[in-house]
């Protein structure tokens, strides 16, 4: 069977980083397969999910350079979930429960005084058709709790049961059923808790790998068991580790912190934040990597470290103004177009200016310091008497790369001044500022017009 995976988010808030990691972990397995990547809206919360979000999601997914072969709203698809979970009901492992939380938290408190595990007991399992018909009478309504295979015959005693999986990011894995309470898996109201939809969508779509964050690991148990008795073979499972803030913080998507959105609105450059996200916490050293096909050949799922990885932000920065330096002019072409930056010049611009931007907007800076000219520098006086001076010696077009160093030659021969004090003047009084881009590239750019009208 070809690769299949999914990125599954909840569509409640903006996808930050850690997300990004995800998906991007599940994006290059599947590129490296040529398999398929498919998005899906884990959406069944209706109160909380929100169709802008989702739209907001796949938006933030295409700017990191992840286009799903398909995309799908658990929203659209609950028909399936209640044939599945008939089909537990009727075999015996979907059963009622009618406890509130406070009811089982006294058990639980009673549990551990006895020294059991802190699981549930499956009193509702002894419940009789009149008992429950007497809490449906009271207004009861059941939640629906799934019964995992942890027992021989009988389900009051269960056994040590464990389920292995080799899982594609730690190695073997095992997790013990008789270690955990039978899973919720629909509410009193009827909607339902994220694990049925989950493995219902996972068989319907054809996943072969479930990749996700390492806080999924004890789930993968029940839902390995859950499998089984939807009788489908269980995909294979991978975790990676997650990453927190340089303080150890979890990221929070709703915290907007680190949000893809906002690190785009910040400049930063999609494959910094895509470099940054796989190859942290990861045994690889983190460099930028130009596209996507460069950051496959560095991805290795199974070089994850076990602990979480702890990033910091300034570190985007770094990667994200590496790229920029370095970034061919095609690339960086239609971004420059929006900006206005077109036309003959537009591609020595660009090779002119990149090395002295951290993102692709600051070129609007130059390119206005070349098209419209700069702020009036302040001179002292014998600086504008040198400037002044020099205007008057600049040679005659046309002009190329050659021309600033004739120019200042000549100048140099003429005023005797050299070094910073013949450059500083000349480059303050061309663009304003004190450092930038090379002035034999700038030069050509401008053209003699251009540069007279800056003359002090
Ligand atoms: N919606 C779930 C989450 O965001 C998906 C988990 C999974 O990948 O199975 O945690």
């Amino acid at each position: 069977m070809s690769v299949t995976v999914r990125f599954a988010p909840s569509p409640t808030g903006r996808i930050h980083i850690g997300n990004a990691r995800t998906a991007l972990f599940n994006w290059l397995f599947a590129r490296k397969a040529h398999g398929r990547f498919v998005l899906r809206f884990d959406d069944t919360d209706v109160e909380r999910s929100r169709e802008e979000y989702a739209d907001a999601i796949e938006a933030d997914l295409a700017w990191l350079g992840i286009k799903p072969d398909l995309v799908v709203r658990q929203s659209d698809r609950f028909a399936l979930y209640g044939q599945a979970a008939t089909r537990l009901k009727e075999a015996g492992l979907l059963y009622p429960c009618y406890e509130t939380p406070e009811e089982l938290e006294l058990r639980r408190k009673v549990r551990l005084s006895r020294r059991l595990p802190p699981v549930y007991g499956r009193e509702a399992l002894k419940l009789t058709d009149e008992a429950k018909a007497a809490l449906e009478a009271e207004g009861r309504r059941p939640h629906w709790r799934f019964l995992l295979p942890n027992f021989d015959h009988d389900p009051f005693a269960p056994t040590r049961t464990e389920i292995h999986w080799e899982d594609v990011v730690r190695g073997p894995q095992a997790v013990d059923l008789a270690s955990m309470s039978d899973p919720v898996l629909v509410r009193e109201d009827g909607s339902y808790l994220y694990t049925l939809p989950s493995v219902v969508d996972d068989m319907e779509l054809g996943i072969t790998h479930i990749i996700r964050g390492d806080d999924h690991v004890t789930n993968t148990g029940a839902q390995i068991a859950l499998f089984r008795a939807l009788s489908a073979e269980a995909p294979a499972f991978g975790h990676h580790n997650l990453l927190t803030t340089s303080t150890g913080e979890g990221l929070s998507k709703r915290a907007g912190a680190l949000s893809i959105a906002s690190l785009r609105e910040e400049g930063v450059e999609p494959m910094a934040v895509a470099s940054l996200a796989v190859l942290i916490g990861t045994s690889e050293a983190v460099t930028a990597c130009p596209d996507m096909d460069a950051l496959a050949g560095r991805f290795d799922p199974a070089s994850s470290s076990r602990s979480a990885a702890r990033f910091d932000p300034a570190e985007l920065q770094v990667l994200s103004r590496s790229l920029v330096h370095a970034m061919p002019y095609d690339e960086a072409a239609s971004r420059l177009e929006e900006m206005g930056i077109s036309g003959p010049v537009a591609e020595p611009f660009w090779n002119a200016v990149r090395g002295n931007i951290e993102t692709v907007a600051q070129a609007d800076f130059w390119w206005r310091v070349v098209t419209e000219g700069p702020e009036p520098a302040t001179l002292s006086p014998e600086d504008r008497d040198f400037v002044a001076a020099a205007f008057d010696l600049l040679p005659g077009e046309p002009w190329d790369h050659q021309t600033w160093r004739e120019w200042t030659r000549r100048v140099k021969e003429e005023t005797g001044r050299k070094g910073r004090a013949l450059f500083q003047p000349l480059r303050l009084a061309l663009t304003g500022r004190e450092s930038g881009p090379e002035l034999a590239d700038l030069l050509p750019l401008l053209g003699r017009e251009r540069v007279l009208a800056r003359k002090p």
